[in-house]
This record gives C-alpha cells, structure tokens and sequence, in this order.
C-alpha cells in the first residue's frame, strides 16, 4: 500500500488536503481528545490505495468516557423543551447544507462512491432525514385511558401513558453509506431525547467527524453526541457490552448482528438491527420490459451493489428471461467503472481490498457450482479496488444465491408462474426488501402481501422516504428505523395510575 497522501493528482484530495491531513482526534464532551492507546487507523483510499488520512483507535477507555459523557449529558438534554431540540435539529441540518460539497466529496474519496450518489443518495437524503426527525421532536405524545379496575369498585382513577426517552444510546453503523447510517440514529435519538455515542466503520469515519464538527458549531450540548472512531472488536465490543448504555442500534452483518444483540440482551439493553439481506427482484411476463431491466440494473449495481437493499436475485418469467438478462448485461457493460470523483464515473471501486476479495470468493464459488458467467467477473488492471459488474445464470441453492454478496453481482435465474417466484424468493434465510415488476395491480398486492421482507416495492427498487419505515423480516434484523417508527424505539412507556378519591 502506497504510504502518500495522493494531492497531485487528485484535485479532490487536495481540495480537502487540510482536512485530510489534521490528526483526527475522537469528539467527547464536545471536545476533540487523543485516542488513549496513542494508536491511529490508516485512512485508504480505494481508488488509488493510498493513505489519505489516520483515524483514532479508540477503545475501552475512550468508549468508557464517552458513555460517561453522555449519561451526565442526559439529565440536561432529556429536559430540554421539545422546541429548543426542534430548532437544534433544524440549525443542524442548515449546517450539513452549508457543508453539503464537503461532506459528499470526503464521502466519495472515503468510501469510493460516486460524488452524484454521494451528494444525493448520502448527504442530500441525510439533511432531509434530520429536518424530518425535527419535526418529531414536537410530536411525541403519550395517551389518558379510563381504567375499570373491577377489585376497587368505586374508586376513581386518572391515568396516562406517558413517552419517555430511553436514555443513552450505543449506536454502531457500517460503511456503506457512511453519514445516512449515522444521522438515521444520530437525529431520533436527539429528537427524543436521548444522548449518543457513535462508533463509524473504520473504514469510513471521516464524515461522522465533520459531522462532529456541525453538532459542536449547532450548538448541542457537551455530551449529547459523542464520536468515537475505532475498530469492531475493541471501540463497538466496548460500546455494546457498556452498563451506562440503554438501548444499542446496530447496523452491519448477520453475523455481527447475532453478536450484538445477544450482548444486549446479557445486560437487558434495548436493541435495534439493521442487518443484511439477499432482495430478490421478481419480473413478470407482464412488465414494461424496458423499464424493469433499468430498474433491474441500477437495483444492483447502485453504490458498487454495496447496498444492504441490492436486488442480487433477479427472478425473470421464462417466457422473457433471455431479453432481461441481455439487458441487464449489456447495462452492466456500458457502466464505466472509474474512480468516484471522476466525472464520468458510473461506479467506482468497492470500499476494500477484504471486501474485493470477499466478492470474488463469491464469484469464484458460483463457477465452482456450476453458474454461467454472462458478463464481469474481472479485475481492472493497476491500482484501486475495482470490479466489472456482473452477471451470472445460476441456480437457487448455489451458495451465490443464498449468501449476501454486498457486491456488484446478480444472480439470474427463470420461473414459471407466481407460486414459483414466491417460492424462490422467500426460500431465504434472509427479508430485507424486494420488488415486483408488473402491469397487474391484482398480482403486484398479491406478491407484495406474501414476500417475507420488510419493504416491497412495485416497479421501483430502492426507493427511501423518511416517512416510511425500513427494516427486516427474518435475518435480516429486528426493529425499525425512519418514520415514526423510527421514533417509537428510542421512547419507553411510562404508565402512570393516579387514585382521586
Ligand atoms: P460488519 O457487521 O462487519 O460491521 C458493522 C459495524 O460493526 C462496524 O462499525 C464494525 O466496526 C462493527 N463491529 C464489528 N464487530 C463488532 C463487534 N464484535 N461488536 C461491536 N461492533 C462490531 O458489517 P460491514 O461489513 O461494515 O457492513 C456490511 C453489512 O451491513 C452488510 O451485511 C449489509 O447488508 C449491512 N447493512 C445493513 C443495512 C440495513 O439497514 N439493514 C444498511 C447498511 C448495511
């Protein structure tokens, strides 16, 4: 790995070449503070594979003083009138605008991401996020219900439910898309009334530490929110397993999901999970054919196919399967695969060397099992993490088909009728999100009734809304986040029964 800031010949890095280059520090208390192991991350940019920049490895320690941070924070900010968090949410995401170029552009050298996805997909839908949550903040209600208490006849009672914040809240998120996974937890827990501390993906911190910067410049109090950069095992084992921590909100895999929660429930925390999925994407003989396999494509290959939503099992009616596939490949190919801060660039590289590596084993064990490929499957020559998007023919119980592959790869595969698709789409162990791409209103809200997943869409795919809530069936996780829903996991119910007479 080339050990150099790369600000010659890349006009973004020197853009951001004082940011890049500060010692980033972890934010607690409102303050920027030194890791206390003394140690670093290297920040590695998956275009070029340079260095760019070093985050802090915090641990234990760090987590400890951030959590400490936040319960002290939490007699304040819980009794800050709804309005004043309102207006701070508000102040805040005026502030993301005002740093909107910014923060796409340390997105896309961070990540990879094309700097259109960044700006729209990342932080555009972030600022609209916490100008939603905003509006939360002055809407939480509770209820009064009349009681019949039987074994007191007589007796009069007033009682109420009344909303509460949980308290402080221990949020780990991954790197795909770095600010959203952040600001989903970061904004309803501070429209309620919790405090936070935030342990980023090591691979992808850098926006969560502007971000620090716009909370600190907002105006929110020492505490409220608190960043902490570092590894999974030491910073997010440390976050999870922490007694001052109410209620944990994880987003990554399957596997590191089942770790946290079962963590969380030792300490009976309260715990959110957003883990991963396998969308399957069904195409009947009926859709707009050329729609579906633009809609089919950009399911896939939107952010490198690094989305927890990509539709990586591509279900086409037999009688069409040939013409989609072609579509779809002939899409793939024309995608100019280049760095993500390049004009042109219609998807850039994946985040890591590890996860190129992870995708091609998929690859690799598609082949083994017999998968035809129709386009892809190839690095690019010289530097960068870059893969050609691809197309397989496969089979369902190719482990290609089962496994989240989190990458640039579809699975092609025909059927008959509908029982069949509906078979072969829930025949999963995860349920994310899927889509069903057809002129047939009666079919689509039957598909939609019985896939098992969390979201279908109808003739669109990956479409978010703050308003609607996102999350998974099955595997794919436990609880919800946007919408109101989002709200309700960062409330407690308190019942309170008043006796009058
Ligand atoms: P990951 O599970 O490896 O890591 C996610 C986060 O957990 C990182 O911050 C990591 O440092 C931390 N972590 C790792 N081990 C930990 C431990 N033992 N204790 C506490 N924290 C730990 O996932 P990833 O590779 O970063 O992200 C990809 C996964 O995230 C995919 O499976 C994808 O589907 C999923 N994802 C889901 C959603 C959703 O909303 N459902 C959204 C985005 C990504």
């Amino acid at each position: 790995m080339n050990n150099k800031i790369d600000a010659e010949t890349n006009p973004l890095i020197a853009k951001n070449i004082k940011f890049l280059n500060r010692k980033q520090k972890l934010m607690i208390n409102n303050e920027w503070v030194e890791p206390s192991s003394g140690n670093f991350i290297d920040v590695v940019d998956p275009a070029t594979e340079n260095v760019v920049s070093h985050i802090a490895a915090g641990n234990k320690v760090d987590i400890d003083k951030a959590v400490n941070a936040a319960n002290e924070a939490f007699k304040c900010w819980s009794k800050v009138t709804p309005l004043t968090r309102q207006s701070l949410l508000l102040q805040l995401a005026d502030l993301m605008e005002k740093n909107a170029e910014r923060l796409s552009e340390i997105e896309s050298i961070d990540n990879g991401k094309s700097l259109i996805i960044a700006r729209n997909g990342d932080v555009g839908s972030s600022i609209n996020f916490v100008r939603y949550m905003a509006g939360w903040a002055t809407k939480i209600m509770g209820s009064t219900l009349d009681i019949s208490a039987p074994h007191m006849p007589g007796a009069e009672f007033h009682a109420y439910i009344k909303k509460q914040p949980v308290g402080v809240i221990g949020a780990i998120v991954p790197w795909n898309f770095p600010l959203s996974m952040a600001i989903w937890k970061i904004a309803p827990a501070l429209a309620t009334g919790c405090t936070i501390v935030l342990k980023p993906a090591e691979q992808t911190s850098l926006s969560a530490l502007i971000l620090a910067e716009l909370i600190i410049e907002a105006g929110f109090p020492p505490g409220a929110v608190n960043i902490v950069t570092g590894y999974g095992l030491e910073a997010g084992n440390s976050l999870v397993t922490n007694p001052g921590v109410n209620k944990i909100t994880f987003t990554g895999s399957v596997e590191t999901g089942k770790i946290v929660g079962r963590a969380a429930v030792a300490e009976m925390k309260r715990f959110t999970l957003e883990l991963g999925g396998k969308s399957p994407i069904i195409i009947r003989k009926d859709a707009n054919i050329d729609t579906a396999i633009l809609g089919a494509s950009m399911a896939i290959f939107f952010n490198q196919g690094q989305t927890c939503t990509a539709g990586s099992r591509l279900y086409i009616h037999q009688s069409i399967f040939d013409k989609v596939v072609d579509g779809v490949s002939k899409f793939a190919e024309n995608i100019n695969v280049q760095p993500g801060y390049d004009a042109a660039c219609g998807m850039g590289p994946l985040v890591s060397d590890e996860q190129r590596n992870r995708v091609f084993g998929f690859i690799k064990s598609g082949i083994e099992e017999g998968a035809e490929v129709i386009t892809g499957a190839k690095k690019l020559p010289g530097a960068g993490y870059f893969i050609t998007p691809t197309v397989l023919k496969t089979s369902q119980k190719m482990k290609v088909v089962q496994e989240e592959i989190f990458g640039p790869v579809v699975c092609a595969m025909p059927f008959d009728d509908d029982e069949e698709a509906l078979t072969l789409a829930n025949d999963t162990r995860y349920g994310l999100a899927a889509s069903v791409w057809t002129q047939d209103l009666r079919s689509a809200h039957d598909l939609a009734a019985n896939i098992h997943a969390g979201t279908v869409w109808v003739n669109c795919h990956n479409v978010f809304d703050p308003n609607l809530p996102f999350g998974g069936v099955k595997q794919s996780g436990i609880g919800r986040e946007l919408g109101k829903a989002s709200i309700d996991g960062y409330l407690e119910d308190k019942t309170v029964l008043m006796k009058l007479n």
